[in-house]
């Protein structure tokens, strides 16, 4: 699934391959050089600056929280 949307820092647009289901996951923009994170959501696409996000859609946190085992 490709989701078209904008850095959180500079507004560059993207389109980016998620390969499914809802976990978020890191997108790096090539134009500002700052990660952020995208979380599919229900209706649309959740986009987080990193120090923003929650731990819940934060990639690295979940891992810590939940462990790394990739059910969800
Ligand atoms: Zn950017």
């Amino acid at each position: 699934m490709t989701y078209s949307l904008n850095c959180p820092y500079c507004e560059e647009d993207h389109a980016v391959n998620h390969p499914g289901g809802y976990a978020p996951i890191y997108v790096d923009c090539a134009a500002c050089d700052n990660r952020f994170i995208m979380e599919p959501a229900r209706q649309g696409v959740a986009v987080f600056k990193i120090e923003d996000a929650p731990c819940c859609s934060d990639p690295e946190c979940r891992e810590l929280e939940y462990g790394a085992s990739g059910n969800d």
